[in-house]
């Protein structure tokens, strides 16, 4: 994580690049059941970061030999759109993709339900329509929405958020520019209302100490996207009852 020359990150008034102060999440904007042609599906913004899920099944699936004999199949796929980065992306699948996938999946798997319903799967497609840093956080915020607009059991909803270090001081919500030029970037996923972490990973460089507190900025800021998950699932029944 080399820092470009010149960049500021924080700035004289302790303030970072856009404004917000260290533990202040960019504005979060969610909506569920924002597509017609799946199961369960959601938006989510954090900031200019917007990524969409959509939720398939349980069903029975297509190709037979993914089915378990007790429970369902958790599949993921994460996306990011040819648009959705200043250089067009190759549509086709990265690397990088392939192993977002798979950490996106382990954290929601243990919060389905997934015995419930052996012999089905359950299809969660992610695409990043717009990614200023936070994708992976955002996808798993925006795929537990969309399980539960799906209506699949879960233990409890799921929220994810990065904390990173930026010129010595730790920041919550990193944006692209944070996550390109900071010394840290810890993305944390967790379900607070059974205190459960269901992604940790850190790049770069804390001490223990700053792990620490980056690590309680996070679940504070958890609680709170939790929070908004809550109100944007009770909006859309408000919804559904004036219909
Ligand atoms: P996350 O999006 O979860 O923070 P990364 O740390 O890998 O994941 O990426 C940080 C940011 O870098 C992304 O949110 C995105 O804005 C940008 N980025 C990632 N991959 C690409 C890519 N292939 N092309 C351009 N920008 C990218």
């Amino acid at each position: 994580m080399g820092k470009q020359p010149g960049v500021k990150l924080i700035r004289e008034d302790g303030l970072r690049h856009d404004g917000r102060k260290p533990d202040e999440m960019r504005p979060i904007k969610m909506d569920v059941g924002v597509l017609n042609n799946s199961d369960g599906s959601a938006l989510v913004e954090f900031g200019r970061t917007r990524v969409v899920a959509a939720v398939y099944g349980p069903k029975e699936p297509i190709q037979r030999f993914v089915l378990l004999p007790d429970r369902a199949v958790l599949r993921v796929r994460y996306h990011m759109a040819p648009f959705s980065t200043t250089d067009r992306k190759s549509p086709a699948p990265s690397r990088r993709e392939v192993e977002l996938s798979k950490v996106i999946r382990e954290a929601l798997e243990s919060i389905v339900l997934t015995e419930k319903f052996p012999r089905t799967s359950i299809d969660i497609f992610i695409e990043v329509l717009q990614a200023d840093g936070g994708t992976r956080t955002a996808a798993i915020t925006a795929a537990s929405l969309a399980l539960a607009d799906a209506g699949i059991p879960m233990k409890a909803l799921v929220g994810g958020v990065a904390v990173g270090k930026v010129e010595g001081i730790l920041v919550l919500d990193v944006d692209e520019l944070e996550d390109g030029n900071g010394e840290a970037d810890m993305p944390v996923a967790a379900a607070p209302d059974i205190g459960e972490i269901t992604l940790f990973q850190l790049n770069g460089v804390l001490s223990r100490e700053e792990l620490e507190q980056a690590l309680e900025m996070a679940l504070k800021g958890i609680e709170k996207i939790v929070e908004l998950e809550k109100d944007a699932l009770k909006r859309k029944y408000e919804r559904i009852e004036v219909e």
